[in-house]
Formats: C-alpha cells, sequence, structure tokens
C-alpha cells in the first residue's frame, strides 16, 4: 500500500475490536468476512465495507478476513458476478489468502443444522402458502397468529423436511421455520422462514438441492463455522440481529463461535444509485454500455474511468464509519481521485476543440524533437520528447479575437502566447469560413530565440497546451457526466426517469501527443490543462480512446450554468 495514504480513522467498530483483544477476548484473535452476494458487480458502497473488513484485518495481526459469497439464490446469481467481484476486491488491494468461501460450502452442515433446531422444538415445517404467511404475519402494530402447523410433533416435522429434501413436494408448498414468537414486536422474529423448496440449479452445488436454506439462517451459521469474531453490517440488518443472536444460541453445542455482529450506516453518494437492483436494471435497459462503463458507480467502472485503488481506499477511510447517514457528496470522490493523480500521473498534451495554427516562419519540414518532462514537480518520473513543426493545434477555447478582459491570459488576435514546453508565438492572421464566418485557422509567426527562455524586453504571460499537426495520434475522447439530473436520483420516484441524457459527450479525432501512442490500457494521464483521462479498453492499436476521469478543477458549478449545454 503507498505510504502517501492518511492514517486510519478510528471508528466505533475498531474501538471494540481493540477492547475485545484488549480483554483477550476471541483468543486474541480478529477474523472478519466481506460477504458479497454474487448477484451483481461491487458498487462504491461495497468498497466502504471491503476496506473496512479487510482493513481491520490488516491492522490487527495475524487478523484474516474472509471472502465468503453469500450464494443461497441461485436464481439471481451468476458465476460471472463471482470472477468480478474477486477481481475487484484484489484491485483494491485486498487479499483474502486461502480464506475464499461460499455458504454453498456448508448446505450439508446447514441442513444437519436444521434437523437439530426441529428435533429441539425450534424448528417447524409449515404448509402455508406464501401469501397466507404474509397474512399470519401481522403488522407493525397487530401481532401476527399462529401457523396452524406450529405445533405438529419433532418427528413429523424431520419427516417432512427430509422429504422437502428428497423432492417429493412442489415449489413453495413447504417452508421450514423457526419456532420464535408471533406477536414479537420484531417481526423478524416472527417465526421466519428457514428454507424453502426451489427447484434450480445453482452455480455450485448443481442440481445436489431443491430446498435453499434463507439468508438469515445461513449468515449468521456460516459466520460461526468460519470462526468469524465480528460480522459487521449495513444498519437495514439491525433488526436481524436478534435472529442472528437466537439461532446461534440455540445451536450453541454444535458450533465453536458466537461471532458478534455490528452494524454501521450504508454509504450513500449524491448523483448516483448504489444498489445492486438498480445497476442491473441500467444494464439491462442500456441506459448504459455495462456493469463496467464508466458513469457506473461500480469498481470495475470506477477502475475503467479512471479511478486508482489508492483513492478508493483514501476515499473509504475519509468517509468514516459510524451509525448516522452516511451521505457523501460526489466531489469528495472526485477530489480523492484528483489528490491521487496529481502526484502520480504524467503530464500530457491533447487537444479536444482542435484550431489549427501555420506558423508561417517555421521551417515547411522541419521537426524539432524537445523535451518535456513528465511532471512538473518531480523529475524522477523523466522526460518525453515532443515536436514542433510548422502546423500545430491548439485548443479552439484559447483563442479569441479580442480579449474580454485583463484576466485571459491565451492568445488573442495580434498578440504572443507561449506554447507549453516549446516556442513564443504570435498570431499574425485569423482565417475564417466564408460562409459560417467561423475560425477556421491562425496564422502565427514564432521567435525563435524564446525556447524555454523568456523573450527579450517583453512579457509573454500566457501558456497554452498545443499538438504538433505533422505527428500527432487521432483519438476519441469519452467525456463522462453525472449519471444522473438530480442529486437524489429517487426524486419523483422512479431513478430512470432522472437520467441525464448528457452523461456522455463522444469527441472524434483529437489530436493526442504522438508519445501517447504507446500508453496501455488503463494508463492515466494529465492532459495538461484538461483533466485526467484514462486509456479505454475499446482502444484499438490505431485508434486509441482515452476516458476522462476526472476535471482539473471541480467543474460542476460550471457544468449548471447553460453555457455549458453548447459544448
Ligand atoms: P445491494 O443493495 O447493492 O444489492 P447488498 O447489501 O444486498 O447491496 P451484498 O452483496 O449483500 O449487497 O453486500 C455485501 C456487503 O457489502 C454487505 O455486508 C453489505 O452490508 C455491504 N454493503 C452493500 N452496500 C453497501 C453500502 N452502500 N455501504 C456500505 N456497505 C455496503
Ligand atoms: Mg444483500
Amino acid at each position: 500500500m503507498s505510504t502517501n495514504e492518511p492514517a486510519i480513522t478510528v471508528d466505533f467498530i475498531r474501538n471494540i475490536v481493540a477492547k475485545d483483544l484488549a480483554v483477550g477476548k476471541n483468543a486474541g484473535k480478529v477474523v472478519t468476512r466481506f460477504p458479497p452476494e454474487p448477484n451483481g458487480y461491487l458498487h462504491i458502497g461495497h468498497a466502504k465495507s471491503i476496506c473496512l473488513n479487510f482493513g481491520i484485518a490488516q491492522e490487527n495481526s495475524p487478523g484474516t478476513c474472509h471472502l465468503r459469497f453469500d450464494d443461497t439464490n441461485p436464481e439471481k446469481e451468476d458465476e460471472e458476478y463471482i470472477q468480478a467481484i474477486k477481481d475487484d476486491v484484489k484491485w483494491l488491494g485486498f487479499d483474502w489468502k486461502e480464506n475464499l468461501f461460499f455458504a454453498s460450502n456448508y448446505f450439508d452442515k446447514l441442513f444437519e443444522l436444521a434437523q437439530v433446531l426441529i428435533k429441539n422444538g425450534d424448528a417447524y415445517v409449515c404448509s402455508l402458502s406464501a401469501n397466507d404467511i404474509r397474512e399470519y404475519r401481522g403488522t407493525l402494530t397487530e401481532p401476527g397468529k399462529n401457523s396452524p402447523d406450529r405445533d405438529r410433533s419433532p418427528a413429523e416435522n424431520l419427516d417432512l423436511f427430509l422429504r422437502m429434501r428428497d423432492g417429493e413436494f412442489a415449489d413453495g408448498s413447504y417452508t421450514l421455520r423457526a419456532k420464535i414468537d408471533m406477536a414479537s414486536p420484531n417481526i423478524n422474529m416472527r417465526d421466519p422462514a428457514l428454507y424453502r423448496i426451489r427447484r434450480a440449479t445453482h452455480h455450485q452445488t448443481g442440481d445436489k438441492w431443491c430446498i435453499y436454506p434463507i439468508y438469515d439462517y445461513t449468515h449468521c451459521i456460516s459466520d460461526a463455522l468460519e470462526g468469524i469474531t465480528h460480522s459487521l453490517c449495513t444498519l437495514e440488518f439491525e433488526d436481524h440481529r436478534p435472529l442472528y443472536d437466537w439461532i446461534l444460541d440455540r445451536l450453541e453445542d454444535q458450533l465453536k463461535q458466537h461471532p458478534q455482529q455490528i452494524e454501521f450506516s450504508r454509504l450513500a453518494l449524491d448523483f448516483t444509485v448504489v444498489s445492486k437492483r438498480k445497476l442491473i436494471q441500467l444494464v439491462n435497459d442500456n441506459f448504459v454500455a455495462g456493469w463496467d462503463d464508466p458513469r457506473m458507480p461500480t469498481i470495475s467502472g470506477l477502475r475503467r474511468r479512471g479511478y486508482t485503488p489508492e483513492s478508493i481506499r483514501n476515499f473509504c477511510n475519509r468517509i468514516g464509519i459510524t451509525k448516522s447517514p452516511n451521505n457523501v457528496e460526489i466531489g469528495f470522490l472526485e477530489g480523492c481521485l484528483r489528490e491521487d493523480l496529481e502526484s502520480k500521473a504524467l503530464r500530457s498534451m491533447a487537444i479536444l476543440k482542435p484550431l489549427k495554427v501555420v506558423i508561417e516562419n517555421y521551417p515547411e519540414d522541419k521537426i524539432e524533437p524537445l523535451t518535456a518532462p513528465n511532471h512538473p514537480q518531480n523529475p524522477e518520473l523523466g522526460n518525453r520528447t515532443i515536436y514542433m513543426t510548422r502546423e500545430v493545434y491548439i485548443d479552439h477555447e484559447d483563442f479569441l479575437e479580442v480579449a474580454p478582459n485583463k484576466k485571459f491570459k491565451r492568445l488573442v488576435a495580434g498578440k504572443e502566447v507561449r506554447l507549453r514546453n516549446s516556442y513564443v508565438i504570435k498570431c499574425e492572421e485569423v482565417i475564417k469560413d466564408s460562409n459560417s464566418g467561423e475560425i477556421v485557422e491562425l496564422r502565427c509567426s514564432y521567435d525563435e530565440n524564446t525556447l524555454n527562455t523568456n523573450p527579450e524586453g517583453r512579457k509573454v504571460k500566457g501558456v497554452i497546451h498545443w499538438v504538433s499537426a505533422t505527428k500527432a495520434v487521432k483519438a476519441e475522447i469519452r467525456l463522462y457526466d453525472r449519471l444522473f439530473k438530480n442529486a437524489n436520483p429517487e426524486e419523483g420516484g422512479n431513478f430512470l426517469d432522472n437520467i441525464n441524457p448528457n452523461s456522455l459527450t463522444i469527441l472524434k479525432d483529437c489530436p493526442i501527443e504522438s508519445s501517447l501512442a504507446q500508453a496501455k490500457t488503463g494508463d492515466t494521464f494529465q492532459f495538461e490543462r484538461v483533466g485526467y483521462f484514462s486509456k479505454d479498453p475499446d482502444s484499438t492499436d490505431d485508434y486509441p480512446i482515452f476516458n476522462r476521469a476526472v476535471t482539473l478543477r471541480d467543474s460542476w458549478a460550471k457544468i449548471l450554468s447553460p453555457r455549458r449545454a453548447s459544448r
């Protein structure tokens, strides 16, 4: 891990862990787990949980953190997701070592333990339909009603449960339920289901099972079997904790560990949805190009966009862990990326809106190699060669016929400006399209005595970026914006109604420095004065594609102004 990462902030969970260690609880060990359901790709919210779980294990050597797939819902799960989740956790910089598990590894054990519950009168087979179960459950203000099957004998329950497993009954005809309390103020304790019949092929166990354990039953037992000491989850599981503890208490004799469940608040980012169900919709309905579309808040989307693992870890560390709502501005995430790339990203030049400049006193066929530093503050990052030629491109936005005010330090008709890492040029003539009146070319002169030195007797303040027209490579540049128009994408009820129709702008044939032709997929550069850009995997050998990871400054205020619409 890089050394410039800020120190870990101590939070209430880390305090609990430290206290437990101090009193020698759990034999002085810390074992955590990250338990994704393989039903989608990981998103930035998961990164928070990953950094917390793996982070606590790392900080408390010899702590371990398990990667466990919570795979009890075969119909929604897929091998593709399993691979993507592993890749993302690794890319974020964490290592589960030999501790890769699947809840499905425990299906036999879970089945055996269910029989213990049945024999002890703690579980029963219920024949109510899903609808009836819902009706019998009661409401927040009314107690539920007992199932007519609640008092079946353990022997009868056992027989039915085995026959459920053997495939004698139709899907949904029976469930195994915990026998707790239909009048409990906590609805999760009103005889929750533990097993259901579902004829579905499982990605790990194939067709071995036609009954599958419910998440709440599976999770606590998986934690206990793996010797997890602290089971960290998000706040929506707070009301499930009594059930977590109830099951483990009933199986005390069979299990070696009773992990402590601790809840923290979920991360929510403005202008973003972080729910796999919604992200799946964006993918399936083609609002984005896939799970790794650079506009997606998925780890793979952020990676493709140009995010670094360090920037995401820093972000997760800084937002902290609490029980209060964790709504974070997306600008904060972007700031963490800028901060990380500022010192790391090699500099380069690219022109998003090209304007041709012909330097009339520069020799026609001359190609002059010039040396440019890869990083202005860090000589260790070396130099690159750029080429000066008679024809260059500058950005349209760096030229105006008349300066609007003194702050405009770019090129103006009749005035001088420096080409970065090169000479000072002067605009001699502005060529316009005879029909539209648009500026199409500038005729300039250069001062040959100004290569990286100030001209004699006059000050040239402005420096603009440029690219040789002769040597430039042409690239596609993809500019991304917020995927949603509203800070709260749910505003008005349906997040799909708030999609920003201008979240992607594609610029074709942008001239970029020839040195960028060698860039590898995923390499990220600062295009000077423009932003940070990462090479996209859609690039071909002949036609590179760069994604804008983030602008140099937070330009959201400007983005909101109508001027931008004409970009
Ligand atoms: P989603 O609603 O996106 O499907 P989930 O909680 O169902 O999320 P899981 O795969 O079950 O997704 O999550 C794995 C772990 O990541 C869980 O411990 C969960 O609490 C945690 N997690 C998921 N979303 C967030 C979030 N937004 N912030 C913090 N932790 C999260
Ligand atoms: Mg879940």
